[in-house]
């Protein structure tokens, strides 16, 4: 598996940046192939204890704790990934796992996640989403992620076609105090022109 995008020590952890594959149930317009398809295979968790396994024999000897950046494709979409962290923060001295996920997954299995994960970084993407479960569930994980001990975040992608529903994003997050940014997006990169219209317009406030 050749997917660890960094390794990086610092003074006082490893920070490692691990793309957990390409595999999305999401297909935006503006994401390169290279970070997401529909079609590659999840890793089971034997592998992906077997690639840690392969990162820590290779550094622990510093005995630092370690700070691993999960991203994908989308991270929850693998049925392993629930496991393979709970495993390492059981096993490992790790001081901090952070993940970003499209919000897709359930409610129950993002409650469980804040068991072993530090930091979510939700992002939106407006022709996927239906935006008021994402928000209903992203007000109340954000209960669960206290912090400074843990963390939640909202990306809102600037997309160009949705400004109006951005507007109520951020309104949203204001009013239920939710760490959010509007980040820019790229669109080089772009698999296709046309906007899909797959999601659910249905937020109010
Ligand atoms: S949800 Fe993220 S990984 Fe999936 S297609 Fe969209 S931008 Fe790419």
């Amino acid at each position: 598996m050749n997917n660890i995008i960094s390794i990086r020590p610092t003074e006082e952890v490893f920070s490692i940046t691990w793309m957990i594959g390409r595999r999305c149930n999401y297909d935006c317009m503006y994401c390169p192939t290279e970070l997401h398809d529909k079609v590659s295979k999840h890793h089971d968790l034997v592998k992906l204890q077997e690639a840690w396994k392969n990162i820590y024999k290779q550094t622990s000897a510093k005995q630092l704790t370690y700070k691993i950046s999960f991203t994908g494709g989308e991270v929850t979409a693998n049925k392993n990934f629930l496991p393979f962290v709970a495993w390492l923060k059981e096993n490992y001295n790790i001081s901090s796992i952070l993940i970003t996920t499209n919000g897709s997954a359930g409610l129950k299995y993002y409650e469980k996640l804040t068991n072993y994960v530090d930091a979510i970084s939700f992002s939106t993407h407006t022709e996927f989403m239906n935006e008021k479960i994402f928000f209903e569930k992203i007000k109340v994980l954000n209960r669960l992620m206290i912090r400074p001990k843990k963390s939640l975040h909202v990306n809102i992608m600037d997309e160009y076609w949705a400004k109006e529903r951005i507007k109520l994003y951020e309104q949203f997050c204001i009013k239920n105090q939710i760490s959010f940014s509007i980040n820019e997006i790229d669109y080089n990169k772009k698999t296709r022109e046309e906007v899909l219209k797959n999601g659910q317009s249905n937020l109010e406030i």
